[in-house]
């Protein structure tokens, strides 16, 4: 068990909370998270006394939104034992899938796109990158979005310069791990970006996505797309076809000339995102031979939204493995001196 110091305890109403972060990361049904979730805002709101009281005289399960199940993670925690149903979900839910994807996984040194809350992740820069180390790699990249994504309340100008402060000092407290500056910025529509280039300039690493008017033509997106890899800033292509799978809602890959777009991101030794959320797996493996053919560089980044999150990346090595990408194409196998350079380079 590995909870994010600071945020989680095995408190009755942290554990609960636990349980519903990791069902929510294996994407099991939301009736089923937000009984946890409740659970959690139930035991809150009544307190350890009362919870102790109540799991004496056995009438937990009188509480509103607290059934057998719940009840039984109460108790554990109060007992100071790790609740069962806890200690099952918390087992490695995803393992490589291959001795290639290990092998990948393995040399994985960072991530170049996660989310905290300050847009709409939940973590903090520090919980995060305490995640992070916890798994063994060296450096991450923090890349809230943009500010014009009003609906997931992106950053602008001046809250990413409170951001730059606050990774700043998360890094000096956590060396020799390095946290990086960084954002997600928005592809608009006519492929400029939604920061000016003297803020992007200030950032370690710029992934940049499509986030809107996705039903452009294929000649308007492939210059949309191209474009955005143009900018002497930008280092990473995001989620590049933008489909969903899976999850709340499903949307088809735009439309864009695949060979003309890797290409492109070969040619200006950017990197092509291997975004790894499970209702992504974006590029898919037919196109992620495509990229590894056109000789570009890739990137595979969990696009956490959560600490727990950040373990997705497997799914990304698998699709690496899949389309038998060499290692020394992917960026986030370097350490941060030479990810740093390499994005550097791009803007020099
Ligand atoms: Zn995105
Ligand atoms: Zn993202």
């Amino acid at each position: 068990m590995d909870p994010s110091p600071g945020t989680v305890t095995l408190e009755p109403d942290g554990a609960l909370d636990l349980i519903a972060d990791l069902l929510e990361r294996d994407l099991s049904p939301g009736h089923r998270v937000r009984a946890f979730r409740n659970a959690a805002q139930v035991a809150r709101e009544v307190g350890v006394e009362e919870l102790r009281q109540r799991a004496a005289r056995h009438s937990l399960t009188d509480l509103p939104g607290i059934g057998e199940k719940t009840a039984r993670v109460i108790e554990q925690a109060l007992a100071s034992e790790v609740p069962d149903y806890l200690a099952k979900l918390a087992q490695p839910a995803l393992k490589p899938r291959s001795a290639e994807s290990a092998a990948i996984l393995a040399a994985l040194q960072g991530d170049c796109h996660c989310h905290t809350g300050a847009s709409d992740g939940s973590g903090s820069v520090e919980d995060m990158a305490r995640a992070a180390a916890r798994r063994g790699q060296t450096w991450l990249a923090i890349t809230d979005h943009s500010g014009g994504l009003e609906i997931a309340n992106g950053l602008g100008v001046e809250r990413l310069e409170t951001q730059i402060e606050e990774v700043r000092d998360v890094t000096a407290r956590l060396a020799p791990f390095r946290v990086l500056t960084g954002c997600e910025v928005d592809i608009l529509e006519d492929g400029s970006l939604d920061h000016p280039d003297e803020v992007l300039a200030r950032l370690d690493v710029v992934v940049a996505s499509v986030h809107s008017r996705f039903r452009q033509d294929r000649a308007t997106m492939t210059r949309r797309l191209v474009s955005a890899l143009m900018n002497p800033h930008v280092d990473v292509l995001g989620h590049p076809t933008g489909r969903m799978t899976r999850g709340s809602y499903e949307r088809p890959p735009y439309d864009f000339d695949h060979d003309v777009v890797f290409a492109a991101a070969a040619h200006l030794d950017k990197a092509v995102e291997i975004n790894a959320r499970p209702e992504r797996l974006d590029p898919p493996v037919d196109l992620l031979r495509l990229v590894r053919d056109a000789g570009a560089k890739v990137a595979i980044d969990a696009d956490a939204h959560a600490w727990f999150q950040l373990d997705w990346q497997v799914l990304g090595c698998d699709l690496a493995a899949d389309a038998g990408l060499p290692l020394d194409r992917i960026v986030n196998t370097w350490d941060t001196d030479s990810l740093l350079a390499w994005a550097a380079s791009h803007a020099a």
